[in-house]
């Protein structure tokens, strides 16, 4: 992990799409800095009636195009840094799509594995007792990220109307559908990511029989993202969790492998094991990170050999690994457009909490059909035009929607 992730690898991106949009000096300025970063110390009296200190944070880095929007992490690597560049992350995200939000981000510094689900419960409502001012459907709207899920949001949730004594749906997505979630909103990260994937085989004229897929991450991005690739014919030749992966060149039973995760928390053992490096290095058509941060760096990025990455994580490319690849025949699909699905249906939950609607699940998935192909193609014919990466050309698109909002 580098020293600072927000100067490191946030920043830069939007130096570099400066260059190309028509944003005016002053607006950038303002982009380099969040709105407002804040640290909450959350004690929380553990099963065994000691006391433990957890430390959050909550980033609303731009509100200029709607409410801060992003989500709660638990993990021990959780740092300032981090939180800041996936808020502004986020800030990009929304406006790539041309949602109505702006940009945040939560985290707390704990591994959520070694607490009790009382535990968890317990530093989730005090999380929101701690940030609650800061926080609201008007404001600030978080959401799940990496290793926080329904469960904890609609914990989250309650404990907002209890302070607020009235019931607020909107002031947290990706809640339990019995909680006022959207339909859809499980699968809307991959199945954006699978959008992206679909255009692309028009443009390309593919035959997905004849494309292979590798997976890095086989969380809730990187499984839901296999099965849909399944379905539509692709051959998905590895998927990898923390522990490693599996490879079969004529590619995986990816049914049985997101039961046997299911079930067991583990891969089942197909094909043959290999590490997370070799899943990097595979001879494949695509190539999907979908587990955390800098999963490809400049030590391992001259080993990439796929055609197209679809970045399902966030920030899996370091800056150094983004510019080699840049320069190659490899096309990227950023991550603020590929695993926007995930904050459009957030968006969807949340005009649907206030507007008291519940959608079917089919018009869920075609609205984020119709926003996803929209933005892929927005995005690719101004890489197209412009003679840019598509990471450039996506920072350009959002940053002329931000300027149009600030100016
Ligand atoms: P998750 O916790 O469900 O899954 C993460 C997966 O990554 C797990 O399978 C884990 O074992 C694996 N992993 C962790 N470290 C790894 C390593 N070093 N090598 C290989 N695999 C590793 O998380 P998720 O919700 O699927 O999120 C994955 C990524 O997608 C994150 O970067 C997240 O920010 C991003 N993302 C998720 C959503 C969403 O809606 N879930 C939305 C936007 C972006």
């Amino acid at each position: 992990m580098p020293a600072d992730v927000f100067t490191d690898e946030a920043l830069p991106r939007l130096e570099a799409a400066a260059q190309h949009a028509k944003a005016k000096p002053d607006t950038i300025e303002r982009l380099r800095h969040a709105e407002k970063f804040v640290e909450v110390s959350i004690p929380v009296t553990m099963d065994d009636g000691s006391l433990k200190v957890f430390t959050g944070y909550r980033c609303r880095y731009s509100t200029a195009r709607g409410p801060a929007k992003g989500g709660i992490r638990y993990h021990p690597q959780v740092n300032p840094g981090e939180v800041r560049a996936l808020a502004f992350w986020m800030t990009f995200k929304c406006a790539t799509v041309g949602i109505p939000f702006g940009g945040g981000k939560g985290g707390v510094i704990v591994d959520p594995r070694q607490l009790s689900k009382q535990e968890l419960e317990a530093l989730s409502r005090a999380y929101v007792r701690a940030l609650a001012e800061l926080m609201g459907p008007e404001i600030d709207v978080p959401a799940p990220d990496v290793y926080t899920n329904a469960t904890i949001m609609g914990w989250m949730s309650s404990e907002y109307d209890t302070i607020r004594r009235g019931l607020h749906p909107g002031f947290i997505t990706g809640k339990p559908v019995a909680k006022g979630g959207s339909l859809g909103r499980d699968d809307a990260t991959a199945r954006g990511g699978f959008a992206c994937l679909s255009q692309l085989q028009h443009k390309r004229n593919w035959n997905p029989k004849d494309i292979t897929i590798a997976i890095q991450g086989f969380g809730n991005a990187g499984q839901h993202f296999a099965r849909l690739a399944d379905e539509a014919g692709y051959k998905v030749v590895a998927v990898s969790d923390s522990r490693g992966g599996i490879y079969d060149p004529d590619g995986l039973d990816v049914r049985a492998a997101i039961e046997a995760k299911e079930t067991t928390g583990k891969l089942p053992k197909q094909g043959k094991p290999i590490d997370n490096e070799q899943l990097l290095a595979l001879d494949v058509d695509v190539l999907v990170p979908a587990a955390l941060e800098n999963a490809v760096t400049k030590d391992n990025v001259d080993a990439v050999k796929a055609r197209v990455l679809i970045e399902l994580a966030n920030g899996p490319l370091t800056k150094d690994a983004d510019e080699v690849l840049a320069k190659s025949e490899t096309l990227v699909v950023p991550d603020i457009l590929a695993n926007a699905g995930g904050v459009t249906v957030s968006y969807f939950e949340w005009t649907q909490n206030r507007s008291g609607d519940s959608w079917k699940l089919q018009t869920v998935y075609d609205r984020l059909n119709e926003v996803m192909a929209q933005s892929f193609n927005d995005v690719y014919d101004l890489a197209q035009a412009k003679g840019l990466p598509m990471r450039t050309a996506c920072y350009v698109h959002a940053l002329n929607r931000l300027a149009d909002a600030m100016e």
